[in-house]
């Protein structure tokens, strides 16, 4: 334990396990304290990388009690690291709240550059990456709507994060709100075996995936309302 305690948001793999980085495994390996949002997930992935280290689990049901004490661990010189089940902590996932309280508290917050799965999905979408919104999540049932007709004005790229039984359905509000005509493209199962990138008009991934219906993880990378209108 050295003098000057701080957070490190490490991110982990998001299917492919050689994409977690040196700097990643000597972060875990130093660290006094690491955090995890499902441990029997993230010991199979340190039993992978050899490293031997109790986590304690730290997640949305449990963050909001644990952040206090974790501070003062952090005060007391402790250097904590959190992982959570996939890519980077923080983004869809917790870490938010214990980083809030850290700033606030002056004490040193890091993360490692990393795997996290809406970069590689803008990048090889082909949509403008120069701008671009992270969305995640729509809002499953309240607010939806609202949020769909607020985008249907955005002119950069959005990145949605999407759950496969809803992304058919996700489509057709796309078509609805947006444009079936604007390009999309559909990253399923990133850096995973059957790693399935599929580009389009909204209304052609619809068809698609209606006549398809998929498995896995997905992102899906929809292009903005041109500025000429539609
Ligand atoms: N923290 C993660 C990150 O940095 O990307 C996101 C966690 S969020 C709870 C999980 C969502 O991320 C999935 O539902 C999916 O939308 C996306 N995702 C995660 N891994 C993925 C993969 N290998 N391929 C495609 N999408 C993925």
């Amino acid at each position: 334990m050295s003098n000057f305690g701080k957070l490190i948001l490490v991110p982990t793999p998001i299917g492919n396990l050689e994409d977690i980085t040196l700097r990643a495994i000597t972060v875990l390996k130093e660290a006094d304290i690491v955090l995890a949002e499902d441990t029997r997930v993230s010991s199979r992935l340190l039993n992978h990388l050899g490293i031997e280290k109790k986590l304690s689990p730290h997640h949305k049901f449990n963050e909001h009690k644990t952040v206090s004490s974790l501070i003062s661990r952090i005060q007391q010189g402790n250097k904590v690291a959190m992982i959570s089940d996939a890519g980077t902590p923080s983004i869809s996932d917790p870490g938010f709240l214990l980083t809030r309280a850290c700033i606030e508290n002056n004490i040193k917050v890091e993360c490692l550059p990393g795997p996290t799965a809406l970069i590689p999905a803008l990048a090889v979408s082909g949509l403008p990456s120069d701008k671009f919104v992270f969305e995640g999540f729509l809002p499953q049932k309240k607010g939806r709507q609202t949020r769909l007709v607020q985008l249907a004005e955005e002119t950069r790229t959005m990145v949605f994060y999407e759950s496969p039984h809803r992304l058919a359905k996700c489509l057709a509000q796309f078509s609805e709100f947006f444009d079936g005509e604007r390009r999309a493209c559909v990253c399923r199962e990133l850096s995973k075996m059957f790693e399935e990138i599929k580009r389009g008009t909204v209304q052609e991934l619809y068809d698609y995936y209606t006549a398809n219906p998929p498995k896995g993880e997905i992102v899906i990378v929809v292009g903005g309302r041109s500025k000429k209108g539609k």
